[in-house]
């Protein structure tokens, strides 16, 4: 095992590329090392994306989900959460509060459903916000797997972006928070990734850090797995326990969530040093674990933002984890207290400005 002395974190810090072992280094490095990893990544930025956070407004449009994954707060067979689903005109408020406060871009998040009905609704309902806006917000899609059909239908209707976390790049660990069945398939989560990008989206996926059976060479291999991917955004966050799940049950396995906390901010800062010019998330769950924790994010390596604007009555039964933070606050709350925040931690608002990844320009402009 290779020791790690912060002459050697300086020492990776200058390499061109990050091997597996450098980027283990740098995951294992002490509060003096860490910070010497912070620097730099604040450096690369300010240098390639500069000191502005984008906004995106998160909807959350629906949390009815026909799937199952082992870890979440509103799989199919949990009954606590009372299911919904918004109706446009309520999404479309949301989306004229999203428009009119300059946010420029949407996020559309949900369960994953893959009926007809379903797709066919998104469809209708990305032409009535692109109707509504001029078809000036940029629109992120997040609700799962879906055909390539079904994603070209999306994108033709006026999505722009789409996330699709691959939640681990190991396929051993994936089918550990899975079950391995034609719902739940690493190949095929893998495949609608790799659709989502030779469609054209702006292609976004992200993991969870710190897992039950996770570990360094696991995310290592995660912040490798971005890179040869060559994906345009990225959000990652802590993994947040949820009683009512039964990924639950290796609770005692987890690590404390101030290490997954400080784990994620190292995610996040040797992403930013690996992939200079992509668009990365300060995820919610950060919030969760740390009141400011968004803020740090953004101040070390991320530079986008969702303020959740689901409306207030509908956000307690969007849990996906415990402690989610703003169930009560309503949209105006949310954006009020963040703009004040994220000055401190150095950033300005784009407002009005869509916030695009300049390396999904960059990429196809290849
Ligand atoms: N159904 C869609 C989108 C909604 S879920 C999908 O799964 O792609 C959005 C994300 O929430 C998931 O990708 C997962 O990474 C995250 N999530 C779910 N449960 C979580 C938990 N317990 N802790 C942290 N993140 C969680
Ligand atoms: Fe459904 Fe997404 Fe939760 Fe999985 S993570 S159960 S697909 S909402």
């Amino acid at each position: 095992m290779i020791k790690t002395t912060n002459k050697n974190i300086k020492k990776i810090l200058l390499k061109k590329e990050l091997t597996k072992e450098d980027i283990i280094i740098l995951l294992s490095s002490d509060i003096e090392g860490r910070n010497i990893l912070y620097r730099k990544s604040a450096e690369i930025k300010d240098k390639y994306v500069g000191r502005t956070s984008y906004y995106r407004g998160l909807i959350e449009f629906s949390n009815i989900c026909s799937k199952n994954c082992y870890y979440c707060g509103i799989r199919r067979d949990n009954k606590f959460p009372v299911r919904y689903e918004l109706d446009d005109e309520t999404i479309l408020s949301a989306v004229k509060f999203a428009f009119e406060n300059k946010f420029a871009s949407i996020v559309l998040q949900s369960g994953e459903r893959n009926n007809n009905l379903f797709t066919k609704r998104i469809e209708n309902l990305l032409k009535k916000i692109n109707k509504l806006t001029n078809s000036q917000l940029g629109i992120t899609l997040s609700s799962g797997e879906q055909s390539e059909e079904i994603f070209r239908s999306w994108r033709d209707a006026g999505a722009h972006r789409y996330l699709l976390r691959i939640e681990t790049s190991n396929k051993d660990l994936y089918y550990k928070i899975h079950s391995n069945d034609d719902k739940h398939n690493f190949e095929k989560r893998l495949k609608a990734l790799e659709n989502l990008q030779k469609i054209g989206y702006q292609t976004g996926t992200g993991i969870m850090i710190g897992l039950p059976f996770q570990d360094y060479e696991h995310l290592s291999d995660d912040l490798l797995f971005f890179k040869n991917f060559d994906i345009d955004m990225v959000g990652m966050g802590p993994y947040i326990e949820h009683a009512e799940t039964p990924l639950f049950r290796f609770n005692k396995m987890l690590m404390p969530a101030k290490e997954r906390f400080n784990l994620t901010l190292k995610m996040i800062a040797i992403l930013r040093i690996m992939m200079k010019d992509i668009n990365i998330a300060a995820a919610t769950a950060l919030q969760a674990i740390d009141p400011i924790g968004r803020e740090k994010a953004i101040k070390i390596g991320a530079n986008i933002i969702m303020p959740n604007i689901t409306p207030s009555e509908n956000r307690k039964n969007y849990r996906l984890y415990e402690n989610k933070p703003c169930i009560d606050e309503s949209a105006e709350d949310c954006t009020n207290c963040l703009e004040a925040r994220i000055n401190i931690a150095g950033d300005n608002i784009g407002y009005g400005k869509r916030g695009d990844s300049k390396h999904y320009f960059n990429r196809i402009a290849l």
